[in-house]
């Protein structure tokens, strides 16, 4: 199984997805995450399902993103519940694109690449 996201991959994107104090922030929100309390999950961009768990990149960092909640509470369930929105924030990404060629927007406006190497990265700036 490649789909689901390792234990280093996790620690991977937590650390990606935290500020600069070392502190967790939900992508969608912008609030500060538990961790320890296990309030959060890594939220697949593009889905397992529908054959998304054959593609090696499903499981990697530039498909996850650390969201509040689960699928069905908090930030994670609000994306769930908000499919167009989500898809224009990059939080959700179609079975045939790639991940790490959509950027996210954050929740305060920034676009980000995410990359395969545990990297988010300014986006190139698309007006119109
Ligand atoms: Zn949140």
């Amino acid at each position: 199984m490649t789909s689901k996201f390792t234990p280093r991959t996790r620690w991977i994107i937590i650390n990606r997805d935290s500020d600069a104090n070392g502190t967790p922030i939900c992508q969608w929100c912008g609030g500060a995450v538990r961790i320890d309390w296990g309030e959060y999950s890594i939220q697949h961009r593009r889905a397992r399902g529908m054959g998304g768990s054959r593609l090696k990149d499903t499981g990697q960092p530039q498909n996850g993103v650390l969201v509040h909640g689960s699928a069905t509470t908090g930030c994670h369930s609000e994306i769930e519940r908000n499919p167009t929105k989500a898809a224009e924030r990059g939080f959700r990404v179609a079975q045939y694109k790639n991940p790490a060629a959509i950027p996210i927007v954050t929740w305060d406006g920034r676009q980000l690449t995410l990359t395969v190497g545990g990297e988010a990265i300014p986006a190139e700036r698309r007006d119109g």
